[in-house]
């Protein structure tokens, strides 16, 4: 059996923040919403947000979380609850859609996604990841029943913000690799649909470097619609095989070998880079994407050190043991890690 768990609706569009109430009241949720978002989103958006929600009978409260920890998915489950909420808004970047998908899941009711930035495929996947769980890599939730993405707010949000939501895109070249060769050596059920839709959303960001490193305006929809692709990939594969492999591997052992150096998806670049190296394929495109697009190919740039990638490579196979991919075919040792690093341009 093979169960896919799909948005039910997806809004890309500029200035829509204050149509979120139409796209809400079609899927017939009910009345009462709990909203959750950091406090500067809160200060831009929750006027606007707020009112139109209000205007369309919704009956909201507005919760501020604070770090991605799985306490903070346990409050906001029992504030739900509580308040006898319909269903969850998580409106910002990685952190509140992360705890909105967690707790919704956990209270068993849908929830809304409005990113603000384009930085991960957590906008639109099933996956949620924060701390606390017991593993450093993401958990299968559900993914939101709405994704509502407001360029207009999303092209304000940091030039980081974006470059990372590219890493973390074009690591499904590496990502999709691995689970062929998962599929391959261990018959691991590969699913080629999903397989080829994470592909292009690889493969748009590779062909609009240029207009992403420049910021055209364009190249923000661009991106948010690869995103978006991509986590229904994940959701069409039912695991998020076609979106991470190895080179998440080795960005979860950066998290825990140079805690809060480099984002998510700048991580997953340079695991990209190198990963692509060990499997075989084109880590040069890769890395000329990734400087064309202004994203950090070394490790001096996200303040880490040549020690770090190494002792991150070497771990990077033991943090998913289940997860089949070319670091269980070449064993790294430190050795052989930093010639790897140093052959990619990494170190
Ligand atoms: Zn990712």
């Amino acid at each position: 059996m093979h169960v896919m768990e799909l948005p039910r609706r997806v809004v890309v569009g500029t200035e829509i923040i204050s149509r979120v109430s139409e796209v809400i009241k079609e899927l017939e949720l009910g009345p009462k919403a709990l909203v959750i978002s950091g406090p500067n989103v809160k200060a831009v958006l929750e006027k606007n947000l707020s009112s139109a929600l209000a205007n369309s009978g919704f009956v909201c409260q507005w919760e501020l979380v604070g770090a991605s920890t799985f306490q903070e998915v346990e409050r906001v489950a029992q504030i739900a609850h509580k308040i006898g909420a319909e269903f969850l808004v998580g409106v910002g970047g990685g952190k509140s859609i992360d705890i909105a998908k967690l707790a919704s899941f956990e209270s068993k009711m849908p929830f809304v996604s409005i990113p603000t930035s384009a930085s991960h495929d957590g906008i639109s996947s099933p996956f949620g990841s924060v701390k606390g769980m017991g593993r450093p890599y993401s958990i299968i939730a559900k993914p939101p029943i709405a994704i509502v993405a407001d360029i207009s707010v999303i092209s304000r949000a940091p030039k980081h913000l974006l470059i990372s939501g590219c890493g973390d895109l074009l690591s499904k070249k590496t990502a999709v690799r691995d689970w062929e060769i998962a599929h391959e050596k261990t018959g691991e059920y590969f699913g080629r649909y999903s397989a080829n839709l994470a592909m292009l959303s690889a493969n748009l960001v590779m062909d609009n470097a240029k207009a992403i490193g420049s910021m055209e305006k364009e190249s923000f929809s661009v991106v948010v619609e690869a995103l978006i692709s991509s986590g229904v990939a994940a959701g069409i594969a039912g695991s998020s095989r076609p979106c991470s492999g190895s080179e998440h591997l080795f960005s979860h052992a950066m998290d825990i070998v140079a805690p809060g150096k480099g984002m998510h998806g700048e991580k997953c670049g340079m695991g990209t880079i190198m990963m692509a190296k060990l499997q075989g394929i084109d880590y040069q495109g890769i890395r000329e994407a990734l400087e064309t697009i202004g994203a950090p190919t070394k490790a001096t740039q996200i303040g880490a050190t040549k020690e770090e990638i190494v002792k991150a490579l070497v771990l990077a196979r033991t943090i998913r043991k289940e997860r089949y991919t070319i670091l269980d075919e070449v064993k790294l040792t430190e050795g052989s890690a930093s010639e790897l690093a140093q052959a990619a341009r990494v170190i």
